[in-house]
This record gives C-alpha cells, structure tokens and sequence, in this order.
C-alpha cells in the first residue's frame, strides 16, 4: 500500500497491528519473518553455479582443446579425442571448484556486511540485523543510518533523510510525522515517510515498518536493474593483460615448432596436434582465476583477523599502504573513558584513581564524594551544576549489570563517562530526566564539536525531598523558572559563545581574565592526554517549547550563544595496549603512521608521544590547514604526523595532499560527514562497532574491532596476497618456459617431437593446477612486515622475476631433455622410453620447482618442507599420478609410455631435483648477499 503517508500514525500502527510502546513481540515478528521472508533485494547480479560453468567452458582454451578433439576424431585417433574431452571436464571442474568457492567465500563476507538495526520489539530495544526486519516493526533512526526498510515515521527530532538513491535529490529532507493530504504525492514530498536506501544525515526519530525486501520502493526500482557485474580488480586487469601477452608470444612459438617439425619431414597431423597442444599448455588461462581466488582466501585470512574486506581490490591494494591515516580516540586509544578531573571556577578535584575505574565506587568513596557536595560551599554547588549539565546534555544510558552489579554505560564513551562521573556524585541521569525532561536538542556534530539539550524544569519535583538532584536543581531555579539549555562540548567551541561564567555562587561577566583562567585549565589537562569537555548553561525564561502539535519547535545552532560558562571535565582514554607495538610494526614495514583527532593539539601530542607517533611534538591543527595553500599542504603531510582541531572536511584536504605526493593512503572513519574521505582515499576504513552506516558504506574495509593494530595485520595479509599471486605466476610461467624448450630444443639438437600432444596436455593438467593453488595458501615470508611495501604499479613480473622465469625454465627444459637426449642418441632405448624419461623429469622437475618457489628467500629447509600441507599434498598426488602414468598399463596406452626401470626412475628424480637446488642455491647467494650489505651498513 503506498498511502501510508495519509494516514495517522495511530491509524498505521493498528493497520500493521503493531503497539508503538511495546513493538511487535518476538514470536509475531517470527510469524511475520516467516510470511514476508528476508528483507532484502534479490539479487541476480552474482555468478550463480551455471554461470561460472559456462565462463569454465567458453574460454580461448577449452575451445581450443575442443578444436584438437575434434581434429583427432576426424582422424580416427578415438582415444585420443576421448582423452582431450576428458581432461577439458578435469579442467573445467578444477576451475569451477577454485572459482565457485572464490564466489561463496565473497558472498559469505557480504551477508556479514549487512548493516545492524536497533528495533523496538516485546518492549526492549534489541538489535537484530537488518534482514530480520518485517512490517511493523519499530525501529530507531540516528544520523549515520541507512533506513533500513519502507517506514512511517511517528517521531522526528530534528530528523533530516537524504533521498538521493530514489530521487536524486541530494539535498537532505527534513521529515516530521504529521499525516499528509494529497493523492500520488513524489516520494520526494512524503515528508512522514522514510525509505530502504536513503540515509540519515541528522537529528534521530523512531518509525514503523511498513514494507521489506522487494516490495519496497527501492525494491520496485531494484526489480528492472539488477545486473551488477563485478568489476575485476587492477591486478586481475594486469593479469588479464600479462595472458592476452603471453597468449600472442605462444602463438608465435608454437607456429616456430609447427614449421620447424613439418619442415623436418614430421607428420603433418601429429605436428598439428602438438601445436594445439603446446598451445594450450602455454596460454596462461588460469592466471586471473588464481588471482581471484587467492584475493578471496586472503579477505578470508583477513576477516580472522578482524577486518571485513568489502570491496575485493582492497586486499591487493593493502600490502601497498605507505601512510595510514589514523583517528585517535577508539582506534589508537581504549575508547574506554573516564572522567578523571573536574573543573569549576576556581575549584578542582581530582576524582581518586579507585572511583575512576568502570565500577561504581565502595560505599566508603560514594561518601567521600558526596560529602564534598555536602559541604555545599558555592563551588560544591557549581561542581553539582557541572555534572547535571553533562549528564542531561547526554544521549548515553545508565545501567546496572545484572551480573556484577556494575554501572555500565551505553552509548557514545565520551557520554557513558559524563553520566557515569555524575551517578557516581549522586546526580543519576534517570532523576535528572525526570525532573528535568528534555524538549528540544541540537545534535552533536564534528564540525562545531557541540551538543545542546533544552530542559523543562519541573518545579514541583523540587518540593519532594532533598538530595544531590534537588539542590542542583535549586541553583537552577534561582537563574530561571522553566526552561533550561546545556551546551556541551570542545572547551575552545564553548567559550567563544559564553559571555558569563558562573562562579560559585553569582554570575560574572566573561572578561579576558576568565578567559585566560579558562584556556590555562584546558590546556593542562589537555597536556596531560585528557579529552576535556567544556559545559555551557542558558536560562529560558519564555517557554521555547511551543506545542505546534506535538512535536517543539527545534532550537538551532544560532541558539548555542550568551551562554554561561559552568566549567570542565577531563577525560582520560588510554592509549590501546597493542597500539605502541603496532606504530612500530608500520616503521618497520616503511609505512608512516599518521593520527587524526577532533581533539585538542595538546591531547593529541601526549597520546602521540606515548605511541611514538611523532617524538618532535609536531601537530597541525584543522584551522591551519584550512589556511594552507595546495603546494604547502603537499609539504606539511610529509612531515606531520599528527592532526588535532580536526573537521571531516581536513581528513579528505589530507587525503588528496598525500595522494598527490604518491602515497597510498589508508584513512580510518567513523561519522557521516567522513564519507568522501573514506571513499577518497585508496583503503576507507570504517569502525564495525562505532561507525555509521554511512561510513561503512563509503569504506573498503571495516574493522570489527575498531582497532588501529588490525589496519596493520590487514596490511600483512594483504603483501601475502601479491607475494603469493607472484608466487604462482613465477611457478606457472617457468614450468611453461621449461615446456617450450622442451618442445624447442628437443628438435634443434636433432630429436624427433620429445613429447606427444597428449603428454604435454597432462603435464599441463596436473602441473598447473593443484600445485600452482597451493602456493595461494603459502604463509608470511619472514621479512614481510620488514620491508618498504612495493609500488602498487610495479609490474608483474618486475624485481627480477622475469629474469628468474627465463632462466629457470631454460634450465628446466635443458635438466628434461639430458637424459631422455642421451638414451635416444646412444640408440639404447627405444621411443617410448627415452619420451617416458623426458615427460617423469619435467614433471618432477615442476615440483621441485614449486617446493623452492615457497620462500622468495629462504631455503625450504628453514620455513619447513611440511609447514605448507596443501603442497605436500598435491606434489604427492601429482607424483603418484606421474607413476599411474608410467606403470599402469591402461594409461601406458593412451600416454605412450613405459614403465621405468628402477635405477632409471631413480636417475628420473636426481636430474629432475637439480631445478630445486639450482633455485635454492641463488636464494643463497642473495641471503649471503643480503648478509654482507647489512654488515658493511651496520
Ligand atoms: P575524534 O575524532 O578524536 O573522536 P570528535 O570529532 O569525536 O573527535 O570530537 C572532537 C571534540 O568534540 C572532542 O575533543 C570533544 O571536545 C567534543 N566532543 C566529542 N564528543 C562529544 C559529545 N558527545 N558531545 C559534545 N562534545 C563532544
Ligand atoms: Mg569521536
């Protein structure tokens, strides 16, 4: 039904037949759930199973393959074509197996990535992911969300929804709950509407839900364009590209070994077939299919290790970060706050390490602290002033665990310690509440770093007894008589709009003087690492609160002014344990470690120094950026490290300027405005706990705990990704060289073919496949998190690796011919042998070959011939293939083969290692070589 918007809210709830208070109980959303299914679009963009068979069975090779089946039929070589069709289905399933579980592994991340909603269901807030929503529930809106479903909106404070995604209007709309008249209004003009896909840029509100899934708008629009079509990530383009080379180079090759073969006189139609087969031995097909496969395993490693990959590319992108752009507060630091130092005029008290501490305080301390309010000296009464303001002016909620009887908060940390400070004094928020409700607010924002809550004072509470709440209230009473404001926020933000303080017992007028006293108070503690909060009053003598049919007019940023200064709390938020560590493991890695804080520049500098972030004390702070010209800035980033003052706008200036200078840059974020930071800058990193919506949207990858170390590890896993896509690609890329010399040298020395169609199609088969996989899986090499990261458009096959394939894979071709070569010139063996002793040495060959290729440096005997299981499994199972081959009569048939004498397969395996300890031995050579650079450095 699409005319939600004319009815009443009461008329909607009992439509949906669900309570507003209470919500729907559990048992009837399951009901529901079970009747509507899942909330969510359909999608049909994903490769499904039949798809990504199709792609197995259409590509350049296969249908080569087909082409040599069908040319082997044609010639009467039945077993032949049989072969051919069997290992095309062998590749194909092999493919399909790598790919389909690529596929799962990125589907199972992207159901993790579905945002969580806070409901109000059987009476309690819970939070249920946003799949489990059906129409009427009652959920809770907040700046930072994506509206969850279609809803119908029956409280907006101050709620504004930006439509863009179904309307393309990108300015926010501000939404109120009160029926609409008209028929077929635009969505745009619904304004007691909120809508799946839209977004929440300010104030919060609660709705109903009225549709899920595809029955909603976005859901109808989803219907006719669902073909989203994952783009393939730069280095599976590069990969793409290196193939499509490679395949040209093939061509070339292989008509060489056609002409060579049919000018010596080789039968026509077998020199047809080995071109064919050589052909599709040495198009690389499988590179892209590996490269996505070892991204998915890599976001998979990553996910353990508390990142949630979002975006593919990121993995690849990671192990190139060199700056990693990092907020303090809950990403460097414990996000653990607790108010440690009030600050009033001319009054200050530390609160004793014990009270600081989550628990509430022993009865003995509750005493102490409340008799410093008992005395109520005019400071005692400003300090109960200070605490009422910040716990009303507060979105957090007290309370008690049922199992420790411990006060918790819930919410933003920043609030929980406010509200948690003052419960300690006596002065619970809920009392507050009570006494004082709250009636209008202007919310917290990152660019003004302040908040303000207006209060109406109920003056007939202040009768029934007395007690910490009244007497604060009592203070109150004597400035005004029915309306209150608070103003909370960043002590600088909060004095600049005060022109009164409140010292002890009168008001003062704000001269330079307490000005001075103020700034001096602030920046102690601030120096001190504390986050300091400054609490500001306003008396409304006229009611603000005109009911203009339920909801009271909004008070705006213009009301935040000729405010009364109360005083200060400092707030103390360690640094995280690991997070010291984890700055040095970026140093090591050539990666720099930048901080980014709304903080004061003093906080921020004493939380760097701790981390040793920036040991100068270096800090530049928003404004002066904002002052900074482009060529300055691109100076600035590159030598400091730390940002305080700073606004989302600084984060995307930073950003840009970095980029500018070649850095890739990893930038963390929590808030809806820092969305363009995020999708700027090459890694967004979102907060799985505090962030937005919005800003998990905007991000590659999200940390599920909030922690800067898990940046780091993410960086590490992601230099295994590239290390062991190189990995493969320097194995499958030698092994094919050593196949063509093969095919190559073999008649340049006067030899017939070396080796038949059929067993370079198997050497291919079994070489390229599980092996070639299995170094997907290889671990961290020992310098990993040792080295500067690698340009992210460094070729290939650059450091090097080209060389290493040239010739490595000479050698190969040359160590697979010796013998078979030998046995045919001495004429001791017939052609079936010495082809047996060609094919054996240049599969055993590949294996050694993979064994070495694990470590870029060290010996296989140091990182352990067994601690890659998957390899030793596949070399195994590739070696008793190999023998199946060589031994068991059906397939000695179709391969041509012989079975080997022992001594000769013995000398097979000898020759075929000299390809492991060649390898090996340059991997000595350059640690040697290493060594000695690191000595004479040293
Ligand atoms: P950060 O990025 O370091 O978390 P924020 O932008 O959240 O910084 O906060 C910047 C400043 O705004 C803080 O130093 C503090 O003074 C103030 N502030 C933070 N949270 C609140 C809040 N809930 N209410 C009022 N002021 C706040
Ligand atoms: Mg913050």
């Amino acid at each position: 039904m699409s005319t939600w918007y004319q009815e009443s809210v009461s008329g909607v709830t009992s439509q949906l037949d669900s309570p507003i208070e209470r919500g729907l109980a559990e048992d009837e959303a399951k009901r529901r759930f079970a009747q509507h299914g899942p909330n969510e679009l359909v999608e049909t963009g994903g490769r499904g199973p039949a798809k990504i068979l199709l792609e197995q069975l259409s590509g350049a090779m296969v249908v080569l393959l087909m082409v040599a089946a069908g040319v082997s039929a044609l010639l009467g070589e039945f077993t032949d074509s049989v072969v051919i069709l069997v290992i095309v289905v062998l590749n194909a399933a092999l493919g399909f197996v790598q790919d389909y579980r690529a596929e799962k592994a990125l589907a199972a991340l992207k159901k993790l990535a579905v945002p969580i909603v806070r409901v109000r269901r059987g009476g309690s807030v819970r939070e249920v992911s946003a799949r489990e929503l059906v129409p009427g529930d009652m959920v809770l809106l907040e700046a930072g969300n994506y509206v969850p479903a279609d809803c119908r909106l029956w409280e907006s404070v101050n709620l504004k929804v930006q439509e863009s995604a179904l309307t393309g209007e990108s300015e926010p709309v501000e939404k109120q709950v009160e029926a609409l008249a008209g028929d077929d209004m635009p969505l745009g003009d619904r304004t007691n509407m909120a809508y799946m896909g839209t977004v929440v840029t300010y104030g919060h509100g609660q709705a109903v839900v009225t549709e899920t899934g595809m029955e909603t708008e976005l859901g109808q629009i989803a219907r006719s364009l669902q073909t989203v079509e994952a783009e393939p990530t730069p280095l599976q383009k590069r990969l793409a590209q290196l193939g499509r080379a490679l395949a040209m180079i093939a061509i070339a090759i292989v008509a060489l070994v056609f002409a060579m073969g049919v000018l010596r006189g080789e039968n026509f139609q077998l020199m047809l077939m080995t071109a064919m087969s050589l052909a599709v031995a040495i198009v690389p097909e499988g590179l892209p299919a590996v490269a996505t496969v070892t991204l998915a395993i890599g976001a998979r490693r990553m996910f353990h290790r508390r990142a949630l990959i979002r975006k593919l590319p990121a993995v690849e992108t990671l192990g190139s970060v060199t700056v990693i752009c990092s907020d303090k507060t809950g990403t460097l630091t414990e996000n653990r706050m607790t108010v440690s130092v009030l600050d009033v005029a001319g009054h200050r008290l530390e609160l004793s390490k014990d009270s600081r501490t989550s628990s509430p305080s022993t009865d003995s301390e509750d005493s102490d602290q409340a008799s410093t309010m008992g005395r109520s000296s005019g400071q005692n009464a400003s300090l109960a002033l200070l605490l009422t303001g910040a716990s009303l002016c507060n979105d957090a909620e007290l309370d008690i665990d049922e199992k420790d009887q411990e006060l918790r908060a819930i919410g933003d940390p920043t609030e929980g310690a406010l509200a948690v400070a003052a419960a300690r004094f006596g002065l619970h928020k809920d009392e507050l509440s009570e006494r004082m409700p709250r009636v209008a607010e202007v919310p917290f924002d990152s660019d003004r770093k302040r908040m303000t809550t207006v209060h109406r004072i109920e003056s007939s509470s202040l009768e029934q007894d007395d007690g910490p709440v009244p007497s604060a209230m009592r203070s109150i009473v004597r400035m005004t008589s029915d309306h209150i404001a608070f103003t909370k926020g960043a002590v600088d933000a909060i004095v600049d709009a005060c022109q009164q303080v409140w010292d002890g017992d009168e008001l003062t007028s704000m001269t330079d003087d307490w000005r001075r006293r103020i700034s001096r108070a602030n920046e102690e503690l601030a120096a001190s690492g504390m986050r300091v909060l400054g609490v500001a009053m306003r008396p409304f003598d006229t009611a603000i609160e005109q009911e203009s049919g339920g909801s009271p007019t909004s008070p705006t940023e213009d009301d935040e002014q000729n405010l009364i200064f109360i005083g200060m709390l400092g707030i103390i938020d360690p640094p995280r344990a690991e997070a010291a560590e984890s700055v040095a493991r970026c140093r090591l890695a050539g990666i720099r470690p930048v901080m980014i804080t709304g903080d004061h520049p003093l906080t921020a500098t004493h939380i760097a120094r701790q981390l040793s972030i920036a040991e100068d004390g270096q800090v530049r702070t928003g404004q002066e950026l904002e002052g900074t010209s482009g060529d300055e800035l691109r100076r600035t980033v590159e030598t400091t490290s730390v940002y305080a003052r700073v606004a989302p706008k600084h984060k995307l200036q930073l950003v840009q300027a970095l980029q500018d200078n070649g850095h890739v840059v990893a930038m963390t974020g929590d808030g809806v405005n820092d969305a363009p930071a995020l999708k700027q800058a090459h890694i967004g990193v979102a907060m799985g706990i505090t962030g937005t919506d919005v800003s998990k949207e905007a991000s590659q990858m999200v940390l599920l705990d909030d922690n800067f170390s898990t940046i780091v590890n993410a960086v590490e896993e992601g230099r295994i990704v590239y290390d062991n896509i190189r990995k493969f690609v320097k194995y499958t890329m030698t092994s094919n060289a050593g196949e063509v010399w093969v095919m190559v040298l073999g008649p340049l020395m006067g030899m017939p073919l070396p080796l038949l169609p059929l067993q370079i199609l198997w050497v291919n088969l079994v070489t390229d496949g599980l092996p070639g996989l299995a170094l997907a899986l290889e671990q961290a090499e020992r310098n990993t998190m040792k080295r500067p990261p690698y340009p992210p458009k460094e070729h290939i096959l650059g450091r090097g690796m080209g060389w290493d394939i040239a010739w490595i894979g000479l050698l190969m071709g040359v160590v697979s011919l010796a013998m078979g070569y030998w046995w045919w010139a001495s004429g001791a063996a017939g052609e079936a042998r010495w082809r047996t002793i060609v094919f054996t040495v240049l599969t055993l060959a590949q294996m050694g070959n993979a064994m070495a290729l694990r470590s870029d440096r060290d010996s296989l005997f140091r990182i352990g011939i067994f601690s890659n299981r998957a390899l030793i499994g596949a070399v195994a199972l590739t070696f008793g293939l190999q023998l199946g081959v060589i031994y068991w009569a059906p397939l000695q048939g179709i391969f041509k083969t012989t079975g080997l004498t022992l001594l000769e397969l013995i000398s097979c395996i000898a020759l075929s290692t000299i390809v492991f300890w060649a390898v090996e031995g340059q991997k000595l050579l350059f640690r040697s070589r290493d060594k000695a650079a690191g000595e004479s450095g040293a």
